[in-house]
């Protein structure tokens, strides 16, 4: 079955190219908080609903207002109001927050896409003479479609090429495996083909990526309190953002092996829906770290469910699988349950259980 499929592979720029690199993510950038502001401004004055082409007729005349876009990828431009575009309906269609303005000092992209050739792990691109090194640790034999240039926070480069991709689809087994994400624990995985078969493992936050991460607590923390402006600050953030990538790579990895087992295990996965689940759950504990481990654990369970052939379901957002008790023939709901509670009897069947792996259960069971 063909998806689409990004390679992602570092890019080795020399000094002549950073600049103008930085310059065309520049322009892009730009032009999508340009239009980001005038999509706001037009909808808060008159009710006016932009779109990608109502945006694309004004471009030319931003231009004549602005000559030093003279210099810009004309189709990178455009592809930058697609993407905005594309921000606007995932916050529409409740997929994501509403578009952020794009800041200097966070990851920025350029897309590029058409007249660009990969050749020998060289790159040529418009308006660019030389052309740039790439290292392809990946054999690409597909059709490049189109491809993403970013600059990340420690100033590192990277391509993205944008493929069909065939994948063969996974044999169909029987398992069903029931995912219940936490805090203490990463998640609690019920996996089997019935009841009287089904198997619950804990799955521990890996304790280098726990120390990794107190660390960065800390170091924020020592960054927050630092002058503004000042020499010192400005080299503690590049420490700091090349330790964040560390994590955020480790991060990946550990999520990647853990998502391509389930989904190589499973010809069915059930998932709480995790909006809901934040808010319920991390009331009183420091959150942002769980909140986007979840995220991009959902992103590749999905993906990788489409990719292989795979079925993901989200479970019902009001559904108190702590609460409730898992036993067969019982659903006893224990109201007055707290987050503390590790454990608990049900006061009708009399089972002990664990908080998580009951509540995985419950997830196996639906
Ligand atoms: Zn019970």
């Amino acid at each position: 079955m063909t998806k689409q499929y990004t390679y992602k592979f570092r890019l080795y720029p020399n000094k002549e190219q950073i600049s103008f690199l930085d310059e065309q993510i520049g322009y892009n950038r730009f032009v999508y908080n340009f239009f980001l502001e005038r999509s706001i401004n037009l909808h808060k004055n008159y009710g006016i609903k932009t779109n990608y082409y109502t945006n694309a007729i004004i471009l030319p005349l931003l231009k004549k207002g602005f000559s030093f876009l003279k210099d810009a990828n004309s189709q990178s431009l455009q592809a930058t109001l697609k993407n905005l575009d594309t921000a606007f309906r995932n916050f529409f269609q409740h997929r994501a927050k509403f578009p952020n303005f794009k800041k200097k000092i966070n990851t920025n992209s350029i897309t590029i896409p058409q007249h660009f050739a990969i050749n020998n792990n060289f790159l040529y691109i418009p308006k660019l003479k030389t052309p740039l090194k790439i290292k392809l640790h990946r054999k690409v034999s597909e059709t490049v479609k189109s491809i993403t240039i970013t600059r990340n926070p420690s100033s590192k480069y990277y391509i993205n090429m944008l493929v069909e991709k065939d994948f063969a689809l996974l044999p169909k087994n029987n398992n069903v495996s029931g995912i219940d994400l936490g805090i203490k624990d990463f998640a609690v995985i019920t996996t089997g083909t019935n009841i009287s078969d089904k198997q619950s493992i804990k799955i521990a936050n890996p304790k280098y990526l726990i120390k990794a991460q107190n660390r960065l607590k800390t170091l924020n923390r020592q960054f927050a309190k630092m002058t503004k402006g000042s020499k010192n600050k400005s080299r503690f953030r590049s420490k700091l953002s090349i330790l964040h990538e560390r994590v955020a790579n480790q991060r990946k990895d550990f999520l990647h092996k853990l998502s391509s087992r389930t989904v190589n295990d499973s010809q069915v996965i059930i998932l709480e829906d995790l909006n809901i689940k934040g808010m319920v759950k991390n009331r009183h504990l420091s959150k942002s770290i769980s909140d986007v481990s979840w995220g991009i654990f959902t992103g590749q369970l999905k993906y990788k469910t489409d990719w292989y052939g795979r079925d993901i379901i989200k479970v019902n957002r009001f559904y108190p699988s702590s609460k409730t008790c898992s036993t067969p023939g019982c659903g006893y709901i224990k109201q007055d349950l707290k987050l503390s509670d590790r454990e608990w009897i049900c006061p009708v069947c009399g089972t002990t259980h664990d908080r998580d792996i009951n509540a995985s259960d419950n997830l196996f069971l639906e």
